[in-house]
């Protein structure tokens, strides 16, 4: 029989269940709260039930099911099946996600990084299919990262690699989430545009974007920034092109580590691309090796808000020797 697996992918906001099969088709899908500010206990809850729920509305038996495979922000010791810790949920520290929910359910349980898991989920069958490395770059409020080499998502030595956000752009930059300065998060995520945007304004800087905050600066979103810079507003304009140009430089640093030329780009911020995308371009083509740089691609995703509930589940597929990629150019399914 043909198995299927669900694939989970755990959001700040959402939990998106997907029940996928092994050309990667998601046969079924629902989106239901995560509840993160209701604590561990109530996001478990909620994971559980919507894996019953899943399986109720799409008349599917738990015996029918190769394995559970949740695509989890934050560190993740993969060989545990733990969540070691979580900026984005609350509380959640050495949490023994893949013990409980195995434990709950009866079905194998795999727990992968959300960033490795969307760039896995690109490399099968979104922008990088036809890459056997590369590199996705998740574009939020944080940035992440997921590096695909050989067709496999590379963990390095404790599981976290692919932190592109926190590789410094500039030593005497801002101050970072992780508590280092001018880490690449600090000037092209969500939040480092916010807090550059409020710094400048502290400072006296002058800016359209006023108009759209009448409250205050708790009203400034990465989004009303990109609209002001559309709009010719010299400061969104800086900051934007200061996000694209800081980009283009780690992925310059990048793509000269690993001679990796795919890049895929994923998240919130994506949908502003051509706004930082010539002042990332001309980084590259700057700072890359000459004789590489015009290879380096940079592509927006394809597979969007479905490529954690896919690569998730391709992750298992892959386990099970029944996801084998067989060149550069070509994948096949047993
Ligand atoms: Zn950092």
């Amino acid at each position: 029989m043909n198995k299927n697996v669900i694939g989970i992918d755990i959001g700040g906001t959402n939990l998106r269940f997907g029940i996928v099969k092994k050309t990667g088709q998601i046969i079924h899908k629902i989106v239901r709260p995560t509840e993160a500010d209701a604590g561990k206990n109530a996001v478990i809850k909620n994971i559980i039930n919507g894996i019953d729920e899943i399986l109720y509305i799409a008349k599917v038996k738990k015996n029918s099911i190769l394995g559970i495979s949740l695509a989890a922000p934050g560190f993740i010791d993969i060989d545990k099946n733990i969540i070691t810790f979580s900026p984005n949920l609350p509380g959640w520290r050495n949490v023994n996600l893949g013990r409980i929910v195995k434990d709950s359910l009866g079905i194998p349980v795999t727990i992968e990084n959300d960033a490795n898991a969307a760039a896995f989920g690109e490399r099968w069958l979104g922008a990088g299919r036809n890459s056997s490395n590369l590199l996705c770059i998740t574009m939020g409020t944080g940035i992440g990262g997921g590096i695909i080499l050989d067709n496999k998502i590379w963990h390095g030595d404790k599981g976290m690699a692919g932190e592109i956000g926190h590789i410094t752009v500039n030593p005497d930059g801002p101050l970072c989430n992780c508590g280092n300065y001018g880490c690449l998060e600090a000037y092209s995520s969500g939040t480092g545009i916010i807090n550059r945007m409020i710094d400048a304004m502290k400072k006296g800087k002058k800016t359209a974007l006023l108009s759209m905050i009448k409250n205050g600066i708790n009203e400034i979103t990465p989004e009303k920034v990109f609209l002001a810079a559309k709009k010719g507003d010299q400061l969104s304009l800086e900051l934007v092109k200061d996000a694209g140009r800081y980009l283009g430089i780690a992925i310059s640093d990048f793509a000269n580590l690993l001679n990796i030329k795919t890049i895929i780009l994923y998240g919130g911020l994506v949908s502003s691309f051509s706004l930082f995308a010539k002042r990332m371009k001309e980084e590259i083509i700057k700072r890359t090796i000459p004789s590489f740089s015009k290879e380096v691609r940079v592509l927006k995703a394809g597979l969007m808000q479905d490529a954690g509930i896919i690569g998730a589940a391709g992750v298992v597929f892959q386990k099970n020797g029944l996801l084998r990629f067989c060149s550069v150019r070509h994948f096949r399914n047993n």
